[in-house]
């Protein structure tokens, strides 16, 4: 135990433990009581079917806005979804300063600008390989390969040791575009001494290496020069080097490129901007892309994971304006489904075929590589750095079991599994879980924030499992004024024999008011209670579901 007045270091996750999405990260030194805080990015998670009506989950910052004062700013590693995704909506509770590299601070900017009414956010942007103080933290970014540019691993370095925070990595010797791991200075870390390493253990349950983009590019060079007629590519918009990698082949074929869907040309704008896309073609409008021969056109289409309002989607239900498929036609998906995404992308996928399109996915050919280490190359990253103890983070239970495992058995002293809300302390002493801070998820619900614990969700899946009865009824001194009125949104119109539901309701709102007794009959509250159990009883004898009843009582 840390003796009184010894200063600690911890690491708290605060998102992205446990699950996969919400990102955030924070380290903070200083005496039990009170220390200086810095996080490490801000993402979001996407909702599934579960949460009907959300959009996005983000993770609840309710700590760091109580330690706003003691918090020195928001490093970000890399500008993917799950890492700076809830930035424009949080950060206004936050108002700390922002540190990025250039591409990563020019797409929040594109996303900002594209967000009408999303706040300015000031961002300190610092150059690939950059190092600066922040507080107590001396901070260096180490650029690392992964499926967007401009990914970063960053040492921590603090009086009490320090920590490389693997973020999102992969090693590939031939990224394509942007720098390779940079395996020279993380070797030197090592050398120097790392006293903790938390990592990445998005892909800790698969043996083996990743291939490299460069192999991707070439399997999709023969694919897109074979096709008979019209292909379409969809791939997460970020993935920048993919991009480049279907212009390259669109080239090589002689074919024009069109680019579909917002995020998409966003993207494109972006990389044009900042000099990733240097060298590549200009591509043609969308608009262009139905005077063009079928074998001289290639569409980079958005969509990959099924979204019913993106590109692919539309197109595969034929509703969109401009981009047309038809029999004969390829498409490839070169992307991974992120689980979750199965049916809807299933769907497209059946829909394009039934229209007699060839669809291609990484089932069959080496299209898409994943951005995160497989086991062999977590082995030489540790090798090289030999941490004295690993964080798992980024990654669900199993993915964080197995890289705790893969760690005790590459010999390093200390594996700490922990969950969201933990507080690790890291040193001095043995690494340990000392405490917990607030933890929890935020939905965008709409325009609005609100929190998960909150009843709008819950009652939203109620809602739509056993529909809703709304009774309306005058009373004056105690007696019912005219018919009371029942409204019924999603329950069965009639029973098993034939009789109305709506009706039975209205005959037992009648006949629960005249059972009551007369003064229970003038007190508003006490009769919507009674009319409120008598009518979801009711309706459930009938149905064998409970509805959800809202009774209004208007007292004259
Ligand atoms: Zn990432
Ligand atoms: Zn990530």
């Amino acid at each position: 135990m840390a003796s009184q007045g010894q200063d600690e270091l911890v690491f708290a996750p605060l998102g992205g433990v446990g699950e996969i999405g919400m990102n955030l990260s924070v380290y903070g030194i200083g005496s039990e009581r009170k220390k200086t805080w810095v996080a490490i990015d801000l993402g979001v998670a996407f909702a599934g079917d579960d949460l009907p009506g959300i959009d996005l989950i983000m993770p609840d910052i309710r700590f760091l806005v109580e330690e706003r004062r003691n918090l020195v700013g928001l490093v970000l590693t890399h500008a993917h979804e799950d890492h700076f995704g809830a930035i424009l909506d949080l950060w206004p509770r936050l108002r700390v300063p922002i540190y990025a590299t250039p591409f990563t601070a020019a797409l929040l900017e594109a996303k900002r600008a594209s967000e009408p009414g999303a706040p300015e956010v000031p961002v300190t942007v610092v150059p690939l390989g950059g190092r600066f103080t922040l507080g107590p933290f001396d901070i260096e970014l180490v650029s690392v390969a992964h499926s967007i540019p401009e990914s970063n691993s960053l040492i921590i370095r603090t009086k009490l040791g320090t920590v490389l925070h693997t973020g999102d990595w992969k090693l590939d010797p031939t990224p394509i575009l942007g720098l390779p791991t940079d395996e020279k200075k993380l070797r030197a870390l090592g050398e120097a001494g790392c006293l903790a390493l938390v990592g990445d253990s998005t892909n800790a349950v698969r043996d083996g290496r990743s291939p490299s983009e460069q192999d991707v590019a070439k399997s999709l060079t023969e694919l897109i020069r074979s096709a008979p007629r019209r292909v379409a590519v969809t791939t997460f918009a970020s993935n920048v080097a993919r991009l480049r990698a279907v212009a390259d082949a669109a080239r090589v074929a002689e074919r024009e490129v069109v680019v579909v869907g917002r995020a998409m040309e966003r993207i494109v704008q972006v990389a044009r901007e900042t000099g990733y896309f240097d060298g590549v073609q200009d591509f043609r409008s969308v608009e262009a892309y139905g005077y063009l021969p079928p074998d001289k056109v290639v569409a980079m289409c958005t969509g990959s994971q099924g979204e019913p309002r993106a590109a692919l989607s539309r197109i595969a239900e034929d509703e969109h304006p401009e981009v047309t498929l038809s029999r004969g036609d390829r498409v490839i998906f070169s992307s991974r489904t992120i689980p979750g995404n199965e049916k809807a992308v299933g769907r497209i996928i059946n829909g394009l075929v039934r229209q007699g399109i060839e669809v291609i996915t990484d089932r069959t050919h080496l299209v898409h590589v994943s951005g995160h280490p497989r086991r062999g190359e977590m082995e030489d990253l540790y090798g090289w750095v030999k941490p004295g103890i690993v964080v798992p983070v980024h990654g669900e239970a199993l993915h964080l079991a197995e890289h705790a495992a893969l760690a005790r058995k590459l010999g390093i002293a200390q594996a700490v599994e922990c969950r969201n809300g933990d507080v690790v302390r890291l040193a001095p002493g043995r690494a340990e879980i000392i405490d917990e801070v607030p933890e929890g998820r935020f939905y965008k619900d709409g325009r609005l924030i609100v929190d998960a614990e909150s009843r709008t969700v819950a009652d939203r899946r109620r809602l739509a499992y056993v529909g809703v009865v709304s009774v309306a009824l005058a009373v004056d001194d105690g007696v019912l004024i005219g018919d009371p009125e029942v409204d019924v949104i999603g329950i069965p119109e009639v029973n098993a024999d034939g009789a109305n539901i709506a009706a039975i309701a209205l005959e037992t709102v009648v006949s629960t008011f005249e059972q009551l007794p007369r003064p229970r009959r003038r007190d508003p509250d006490a009769v919507a209670e009674s009319v409120k159990r008598a009518v979801r009883a009711t309706i459930a004898a009938h149905w064998g579901k409970k509805p959800l009843c809202l009774v209004h009582v208007l007292t004259v």
